[in-house]
């Protein structure tokens, strides 16, 4: 892993460049040194491919500005690029949740951190736009994750739906909106099962839960570690269940975030909210421009 693609491509394109428009052979020259950044990012392959030759077309012939090195120059070119992939439409922290009960269907594997996620954001709505929310945990499979959610909801004073043995997760879901509606909630949640992969089982409750929940936005929790994973992941969620946004976890590790280029690239779905720890204050607001800094190192 390599700390500075910036100085990296000094080296390189500084000795080629002798006029003052960048050539196409120190255009190519730069994007090999680019491709196997994005690579060690953990970008996907046919990804990193795509954006390389979209940079390419941009930056050939560019003019190198008086005030930069050609190596920094195309290194914002990319950098622009990157965030220009990256970039949803709207603001990727504002939430639909007008028209109160205003449902949010979590979703996402089990271990990517969709209840700990739940959590965080209902403080989030709580606290910073003055909401009250319901949670539901419906994992009837494993009855400690619905206590799991109980536990967080006392932590970060936000009501859970109480939990009855037995129900199944459609059941629960119309117990939420009945509850949330009764009670005056502004939003409530619906925290899905995961399972380690995902298989037809899975699926099928979660879409048989957003028929009944209408949910304003439907949000796959991903951890950002899984790299080319978690691409497959979002697919196969966005085909069956349709998803609104895509919160990516565990960017306080080690990953350099390639995860995210790859997934905005291939499903095209907005990534919204980004989890950086286990604390509960622990999430922020996707940024392009952070992660593009961080995919190129
Ligand atoms: P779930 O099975 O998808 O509901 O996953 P959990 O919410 O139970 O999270 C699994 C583990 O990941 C827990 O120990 C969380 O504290 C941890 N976790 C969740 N989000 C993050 C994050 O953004 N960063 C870190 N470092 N850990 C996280």
């Amino acid at each position: 892993m390599f700390e500075n693609l910036s100085e990296r491509l000094s080296g390189v394109l500084d000795r080629l460049t002798k006029q003052g428009a960048l050539s196409e052979d120190d255009v190519k020259t730069a994007l090999r040194e680019v491709r196997v950044a994005l690579l060690e990012a953990d970008v996907s392959l046919p990804v990193a491919r795509d954006f390389i030759k979209k940079v390419q077309d941009q930056a050939t012939g560019q003019a190198v500005t008086k005030s930069v090195t050609p190596g920094q120059q195309v290194v914002k070119i990319v950098h622009d690029a990157l965030v220009d992939t990256l970039t949803g439409e709207g603001d990727p922290g504002a939430l639909k949740i007008d028209n109160a009960p205003a449902p949010i269907l979590m979703v996402g594997l089990q271990g990517s951190g969709k209840t700990t996620t739940t959590a965080k954001l209902a403080k989030r709505l709580k606290e910073r736009d003055g909401k009250r929310v319901l949670m539901a945990s419906l994992d009837v499979n494993r009855p400690a994750a619905m206590e799991q959610l109980q536990i967080l909801g006392q932590q970060v004073g936000v009501d859970t739906l109480p939990i009855v043995k037995g129900e199944d997760p459609v059941t629960i879901a119309k117990r939420a909106k009945t509850q949330a509606s009764l009670g005056g909630y502004d939003v409530y949640m619906l925290d899905t099962a995961g399972r380690l992969h995902i298989d037809a089982e899975l699926i099928q409750q979660a879409a048989d839960v957003r028929d009944v929940a209408n949910p304003r936005e439907t949000l796959l929790v991903v951890d950002g570690l899984t790299g080319q994973d978690a691409v497959n992941v979002a697919t196969e969620f966005d085909d069956k269940i349709g998803v609104s946004g895509v919160v990516l976890t565990r960017m306080d590790g080690d990953g350099r975030g390639g995860a995210a280029l790859s997934m905005r690239a291939i499903t095209g779905k907005p990534i919204r909210f980004v989890g950086t720890g286990e604390k509960m204050d622990a999430i922020e607001t996707f940024e392009p421009e952070r992660i593009a800094g961080r995919i190129l190192g």
